[in-house]
């Protein structure tokens, strides 16, 4: 199958031709024609399935028709949990759009100056990418109407919730016009998602593309154990040195540890940098940039990097730290081998965090290998046996390894 015969104009399946796809992702084949048609979706898909074109490229097919009604308005909505995302949604906006003459995309997300942010959106608005508060605070003002909007997309509408957005959510909703079309993406469909898409959706069509806890075929996964903190040191720095590392993310469990580490790693010599929450949108937005731009070689960030985060050149992604929820452990890995490329997921783990390891191997349904470096082994040997059977079996009843066999790397 191919772009062409999805539906959409010519100046689309250009821009989309110029990035360089040749063939829609399962997502998008799925997607697409249902949501030109103007049907209502609920779409659950794994981060980097191509998710975002799915819903910006009808999105765009929209705005090739003039709107009945004047205005400076926006035409589509795109809600996003962070800041991040917003630039990556915003960023696939201009690309898909460039060559549809004007398409005004603009993102308002916290953090950012309001003057900015107030001229952006007088100058009028096409799409409007924003995350929900600062949305809503700019609505309360009256500097937004949604008058015109066509189509509101939720995108990573499971980590809205999480991130207590659900009442922003709602009051934003209310002041919509009710013939809309909606598309809500989300990790998951079940609970609270179902709740959410029963009181904004119409009827929506579902579409279920890979389970959140698909395998991570294209990742290759693995995890050494660390006896203390200057061993997990030396392992992250062999790790950083492989011949295979092009780029790395290293995920801490707090803003302090990120800076911290990444003062360590830069006096090692890497081209390192931090990203938190704690920083400026501005030096986020540089740091996002040069890695890039590959200017940095490693990015030291806590789970703010988790989600959205697109960086192409990404090799490998560590857990220095593991994270608090396995669901996070996903999203994490999922920032390597994006689009198609094969990627490296290495957990460094200390005994006492062996209960998280099988909580992260239960959610995935997969076993991470367990790893020995040639000269860094771990001290005590118990730990240094493989990560056991696969999960979900009962206690007990362990059947060999294949799945989890240690293996061992050279220097
Ligand atoms: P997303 O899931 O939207 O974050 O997209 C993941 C990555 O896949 C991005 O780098 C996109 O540029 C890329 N991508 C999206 N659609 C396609 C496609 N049809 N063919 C190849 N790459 C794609």
């Amino acid at each position: 199958m191919n772009f062409d015969t999805l539906g959409l104009s010519a100046p689309i399946c250009q821009a989309v031709a110029a990035a360089g796809y040749t063939s829609p992702t399962a997502v998008q084949e799925r997607v697409i024609p249902e949501a030109l048609e103007g049907r209502d979706l609920m779409v659950s898909s794994q981060t980097g399935s191509g998710k975002t074109a799915a819903f910006m490229l009808p999105a765009l097919q929209l705005l090739t028709e003039p709107h009945p009604v004047h205005g400076r308005g926006p035409r589509v909505l795109v809600l996003v949990p962070t800041r991040e995302l917003s630039m990556q949604v915003t960023k696939a906006a201009e690309t898909y759009g460039r060559n549809m003459g004007r398409v005004k995309t603009v993102s308002i997300v916290g953090g950012m100056p309001y003057p900015a942010q107030n001229k952006l959106l007088q100058a009028g608005v096409d799409i409007l990418v924003a995350t929900p508060g600062r949305l809503l605070d700019q609505m309360q003002s009256g500097r937004i109407d949604l008058a015109r909007l066509q189509m509101l997309v939720l995108d990573e509408a499971d980590r809205m919730l999480d991130m207590g957005f659900k009442e922003d959510l709602e009051a934003i909703v209310a002041r919509m016009p009710a013939a809309r079309q909606t598309l809500l993406f989300s990790a998951t469909l079940d609970g609270n998602i179902a709740r959410l898409a029963g009181a904004l959706l119409r009827n929506p069509a579902r579409i279920e593309i890979d389970a959140q806890r698909a395998k991570h075929e294209n990742i290759s996964q693995r995890m050494h154990y660390a006896d203390d903190m200057g061993h997990k040191n030396r392992l992250l720095d062999h790790v950083l040195r492989e011949t295979d590392m092009n780029q790395a993310i290293v995920f801490t469990a707090t803003k302090r540890s990120a800076d911290e580490l990444a003062l360590d790693l830069h006096s090692k010599g890497f081209a390192v940098a931090a990203l938190h929450g704690d920083m400026n949108q501005g030096a986020r937005t540089r740091t996002i940039q040069a890695l890039h731009r590959g200017r940095l070689r490693v990015l030291v960030a806590t789970d703010v990097a988790a989600r959205g985060l697109d960086v192409q050149g990404i090799s490998h992604v560590i857990n220095y730290d593991l994270p608090r929820q396995a669901e996070d452990y996903v999203h994490r890995i999922g920032r390597t081998g994006r689009a198609g490329r094969n990627g490296t997921a290495i957990s460094l783990v200390n005994a006492r965090e062996h209960a998280q390891v099988k909580t992260i191997e239960r959610f995935t349904s997969q076993a991470i290998p367990v790893a020995v470096i040639e000269g860094l082994e771990p001290k005590v040997r118990a730990f240094s046996r493989p990560s056991g059977p696969p999960p979900r079996r009962p206690p007990g009843k362990s059947r060999g390894n294949s799945s989890g066999r240690s293996f061992r790397s050279g220097r």
